[in-house]
Parts: structure tokens; C-alpha cells; sequence
């Protein structure tokens, strides 16, 4: 099998592309596919100063490779959760990716521990707020980064999400008619203007199967295992069945979320609305001053019950 732009040997198959390409033909791909995502949906310029959130996994390192290799400006910000040999694996990975390929290119790496700053590891706090350890980590992983890329001055925060991670998300909002949660699903969420920093998803074209195929042709190490703490999730039982879809039928994941995107562009320009982070009032946190709906954040009422267990 050759690959479909030059006269090498095809490494992979795409079948929803119905394409093979050699290593460097794929390698050149993803970043089209990228730089196609960044322009599309307006995620970013290259003036711009990104902030992308890794946790040691092969989408979100490939991710922060390829921006640079793409010559943005690229930082990066890591959340150290306390979950075990599981963090002591990521964080390890994230160093390593650090040292030998961002650093070099200047590229800075930020990294907040749960333990030194909470007090605890994720799995910790949740039971001393009595709370499933996932939502706990949400809310964790939402408040660091969003403070993280607004007191460090970035103007957009990226994040590692893939084309099976964001069909997987619209499955189960679909299946329960979570229509509010449907209006955010974009790959480019703007900034509020009462505190919320842009967010956006630059890898919602390729699949996890690309991404890991990138990874391991461009020598990124990254951590294999699932954080254990995913065991028994929904989301990974919406990529499952996506997955038997698509061997039945290449090309469904695709077409089920960026025709889900075409048609909520086209309602929002004949109705003139953009989806913006919240459509609630948002003040300061009368504890931290991050912009919230309530009187105090979610993210401090959270530690105010974990410090009152102590
Ligand atoms: Fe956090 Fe749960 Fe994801 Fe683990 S599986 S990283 S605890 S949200
Ligand atoms: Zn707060």
C-alpha cells in the first residue's frame, strides 16, 4: 500500500478518509487538520499567548507539540491530582516533555499540586466533601485553569479534546436532551466579559486513534493508562459504542459532530446569538473574586467544606 501523496510505503489507513498516508505524509496531515480547526473556528492568532492544559496523555502533549512545531506561542499548565502512581506517571511524562522538546523551543511549564495547595490529593477531597472524585476534579480542573490563564496574563486556554473525546460528549447530551449543555459543546468557547477565559479544543477533527498514531511516529511519550479513577464511566461507554458504529460505518463519529457544528453555526448566525461561557449574570467570588453565578464559587465552597472536615 503507498501513501496517497508520495511514492513511500502507507504507515496508516484512514478509512473515514478513505486515505493512507507514509509517517511524514500523516505527520503533515494532523497539522493540516489543526491549522485548518485554528482558522475555522477563529481559535487563536499568531500574536496570541496559549495556555494549553496537559495531563502527561498523548492528546494533550501532541497537542502542545504541534503548536510549537506550528510557531505559536505555546505554555502549558499542569494539574498534579494526588491519584497515586497514576500522577506520579503523568507528571513524570509531562517533565520529560518539557525538558527535551518544549523547553528548548522556550516554553514554559506550570504546575499546580492539589496536595501543596488544597491540602490533599483529588480522591482526598472528594470524600471529605462528599463528592464523586470525577465532578470534584472537574470543578478542580475548571477553576485552576481558567485562574491560571487569566492571572498569567494568556489569552486563550487549550485544550487536548479529540474528535472521539467531543462525539462522545454530544452522544450523552443528545441522549438526555441536555440542550444547555448542547449551545457550549464548540470547539471555541469566546471570553466572558465578566471573567472567563477563551477556551478551545484545537484537535475536535482527529480522532484518539490519529492522535495516538501521531504521538508514536513523532516519539512523544506519553502515559497509556486511563487515570483509574475513569473505571465504569459513561463517556467511556459513548466512545465504545461510537467505536462499533464507526467499524461498521467509517466516517460516523465524524459526520455526527461536525454536522452537529455546521448546524448550530447556521442557527446561530440566523438568530445572531453566540454561544458565550454563561448566559447568567456572573460576579466575583466574594472569597477569591473568580467570576461566579452565585455569591461564592463553587470551587470555595468546596475547600470551606473540606477544611471544615479537617
Ligand atoms: Fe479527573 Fe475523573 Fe478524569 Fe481521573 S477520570 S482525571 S479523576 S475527571
Ligand atoms: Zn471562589
Amino acid at each position: 500500500m503507498r501513501c496517497k501523496k508520495c511514492p513511500q510505503r502507507a504507515a496508516i489507513k484512514l478509512p473515514q478518509h478513505n486515505i493512507s498516508f507514509c509517517k511524514d505524509c500523516f505527520t503533515e496531515f494532523v497539522h493540516s487538520q489543526v491549522a485548518k480547526a485554528i482558522k475555522s473556528q477563529k481559535m487563536f492568532t499568531p500574536e496570541d499567548h496559549i495556555l494549553v492544559a496537559v495531563s502527561g496523555g498523548k492528546d494533550s502533549l501532541a497537542l502542545w507539540a504541534i503548536l510549537l512545531k506550528l510557531g505559536y506561542h505555546a505554555d502549558a499548565l499542569y494539574l498534579d491530582l494526588g491519584i497515586g502512581n497514576y500522577s506520579v506517571q503523568s507528571r513524570h511524562k509531562v517533565d520529560h516533555f518539557h525538558e527535551t522538546v518544549a523547553q528548548p523551543q522556550g516554553a514554559t511549564l506550570h504546575i499546580h499540586t492539589l496536595a501543596e495547595n488544597e491540602g490533599a490529593g483529588v480522591k482526598e477531597l472528594a470524600t471529605m466533601m462528599h463528592r464523586p472524585t470525577c465532578s470534584t476534579c472537574g470543578t478542580m480542573k475548571r477553576y485552576h485553569f481558567n485562574r491560571a490563564a487569566l492571572e498569567k496574563d494568556y489569552d486563550v486556554m487549550a485544550t487536548g479534546h479529540n474528535l472521539d473525546d467531543e462525539a462522545a460528549r454530544l452522544l450523552g447530551n443528545v441522549l438526555r436532551w441536555q440542550t444547555e449543555f448542547l449551545d457550549k459543546q464548540t470547539p471555541t468557547l469566546p471570553a466572558s466579559v465578566d471573567g472567563f477565559a477563551k477556551k478551545v479544543k484545537p484537535l475536535y477533527r482527529l480522532t484518539e486513534r490519529e492522535m495516538a498514531a501521531y504521538a508514536v511516529i513523532n516519539k512523544i511519550s506519553y502515559i497509556v493508562d486511563e487515570c483509574p479513577m475513569a473505571k465504569g464511566s459513561k463517556m467511556l461507554v459513548y466512545k465504545d459504542v461510537l467505536n462499533r458504529l464507526e467499524t461498521e460505518s467509517p466516517g460516523t463519529k465524524q459526520s455526527f459532530y461536525l454536522k452537529f457544528l455546521d448546524k448550530q453555526a447556521k442557527e446561530q448566525a440566523s438568530t445572531g446569538s453566540i454561544t458565550s461561557h454563561d448566559q447568567q449574570r456572573l460576579t466575583p467570588c466574594q472569597t477569591c473574586g473568580q467570576p461566579t453565578s452565585m455569591e461564592v464559587c463553587t470551587y470555595c465552597k468546596m475547600m470551606a467544606k473540606a477544611k471544615a472536615h479537617v
